[in-house]
């Protein structure tokens, strides 16, 4: 009987065990201030690029459970726009100490997820931060104009007010900083919030929002939603919803941008990019190819402001021997290791597709200076890892160079002049951003009235702006017209109601003038 007893209690322990496992691997989603399993029978797999071990499950949240989101925000949004602002701020400031104090298990997450360094994964969680400090001032970014006296005793003056619910829907890549660059902005603006994260790598957003909550974020505020192309058509067509943030591909911005346009809603649509460096034969030439190594090859290549493509002016051509050994002496490794200087790209599926591109490229007569194709990372044999590569002598007509590669990998055009340079780069459907390498004041001037990208850098190859200024990419960039963060960012969440008020000893009698009123 013992002996049974006791059979039954360890299978029992061993049931509710694995029970408590499956719980824990399985991302919830945040409904109503609640972080619930969803009930759907469809999951996806997370899964660490460096392994290819299963990190967690991901839910395809059912339609139920979307609308449950979308309701909790609608209800939570009455009392949390007319929270003072003053403690709207609060919670973000109390964010901003709770991240801080975060960073190493968040960048920990996202190592292992998404697979950049650890050091690369603190600079994420870093630059999303920044937008909550930002984010703390809101009662001064949102304000308002006032003229007074437009007419005789009459002031107008203009509100910016929270639009409601608003979504986001988040690209792979910063698994921390894009969701930040969204929900504090939108929230400290007053409004609620559905956001979903990138089905790759869920769990910084799962991290941040529990921290929002301890931070003092009401129930319902901020709500989670996970899934693929589903919950992102659900987001497009819920007429609850207002405005939509999204960050990631051209194949899904542009569908998110129609699908949500058509149904009335606000959209700002960060797209894919390829982003140029100029580099002129005046260069600081160490700076420079140390800057364009690490723009090029660091996170694997995955920052949609990676600089994918040099274009050496003149003499300066013969850099690229030089280039060729920095990139060599870069080491590849799983991002949890301490000398790792490039980690894995997300999937198999990725590095099939970056290795493709490189052999079109092959094909198409560009040539070949570093391969990294068939690098074995020791103790990490399954990982997708890909070693920097550098392909030269592209050209404008390869598909290399029109896709956008999102890998370690460069290529190397050359050009006459910097007037040759600009045409190169401008003639290229995508404007987020571009570089120029030089000690001539007069070449970077004419550099930046000249080039058709939104962000530009001047011996700075990764020009993202601070929060105080917005994330301006354009052309095939970008979709909408207010960027994220900064003053376009507010904008971007809230509408403007202007006010026309009149105190004054109001004249007497009946006469009724139907002439348009105007002041003179
Ligand atoms: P992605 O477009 O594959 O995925 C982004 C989001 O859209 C995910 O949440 C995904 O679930 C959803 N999605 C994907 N395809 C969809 C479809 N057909 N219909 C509806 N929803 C869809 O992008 P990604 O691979 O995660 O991220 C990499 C891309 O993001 C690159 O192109 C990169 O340049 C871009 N990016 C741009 C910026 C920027 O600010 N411009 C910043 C980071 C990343």
């Amino acid at each position: 009987v013992s002996l049974r007893f006791n059979l039954v209690h360890v299978y029992l322990c061993f049931t509710f065990f694995n029970a408590l496992l499956i719980m824990y691997q399985r991302v919830p989603n945040l409904i109503g201030g609640a972080f619930i399993e969803s009930r759907s029978s469809e999951y996806i797999d997370v899964i660490n690029p460096a392994t290819q071990e299963v990190v967690s499950q991901l839910p395809l949240t059912t339609n139920e459970e979307f609308k449950a989101a979308v309701s909790a925000a609608k209800q939570a949004f009455p009392s949390w726009r007319n929270t003072p602002i003053t403690t709207r701020q609060r919670v973000m400031l109390k964010l901003q100490e709770l991240i801080r104090g975060d960073i190493d298990k968040l960048a920990m997450n996202i190592t292992t997820e998404q697979g950049k360094t650890l050091k690369d994964a603190q600079g994420d969680v870093f630059r999303g931060l920044e937008v909550v400090e930002h984010s703390c001032g809101m009662a001064t970014l949102q304000m308002g104009e006032y003229v007074p006296n437009v007419s005789n005793g009459i002031d107008t003056y203009s509100l910016r007010e929270p639009l409601g619910v608003c979504a986001g829907i988040c690209p792979f890549n910063f698994p921390a900083m894009i969701p930040l660059w969204m929900f504090p902005v939108a929230v400290t603006c007053g409004n609620t919030f559905v956001l979903k994260p990138s089905e790759k790598d869920p769990g910084a957003s799962i991290m941040l929002a529990e921290l929002a909550m301890e931070a003092g974020l009401p129930d319902g505020v901020l709500n989670i939603v996970h899934g693929t192309h589903d919950t992102v058509n659900a987001i497009c067509d819920d007429d609850n919803i207002r405005a939509i943030s999204f960050v990631g591909s051209n194949v899904a911005g542009m569908h998110i941008y129609a699908r949500a346009s058509a149904k009335g809603k606000r959209v700002q649509s960060n797209m894919g990019a390829k982003n140029h460096g100029i580099v002129l034969p005046d260069a600081n030439m160490d700076a420079t190819l140390n800057a364009l190594a690490a723009a090029g090859f660091g996170a694997a290549g995955q920052r949609c402001m990676a600089l994918s493509t040099v274009v050496f002016v003149g003499d300066s051509k013969s850099w690229e021997d030089k280039l060729v050994e920095r990139a060599k002496a870069l080491k590849v490794n799983a991002g949890t290791e301490a000398d790792a200087d490039l980690g894995p790209v997300i999937s198999k599926q990725a590095k099939e597709r970056i290795c493709r591109l490189i052999q079109s490229g092959i094909e198409s007569g560009a040539r070949l200076l570093l391969d990294g194709r068939n690098i074995v990372v020791p103790g990490y044999e399954h990982g997708n890892f890909i070693g920097p590569t550098i392909l030269t002598d592209v050209t404008a007509d390869m598909e290399c160079y029109k896709e956008e590669i999102f890998g370690p990998v460069l290529l190397c055009m050359q050009a006459d002049s910097l007037e040759e340079a600009i045409k190169i780069v401008n003639k290229n459907q995508y404007g987020n951003g571009a570089a120029i390498f030089t000690s001539s004041g007069t070449a970077a001037r004419k550099f930046q009235t000249e080039i058709e990208a939104g962000q530009v850098g001047i011996n700075v190859p990764i020009p993202v702006p601070l929060p105080f200024f917005s994330f301006t990419g354009s052309k095939a960039s970008f979709a909408g017209d207010l960027n994220f963060y900064g003053k376009a960012g507010v904008n971007f969440y809230t509408q403007i109601k202007t006010v026309t008020q009149q105190w004054r000893d109001l004249p007497g009698g009946s006469g009724v003038s139907l002439a348009m009123p105007t002041s003179q």
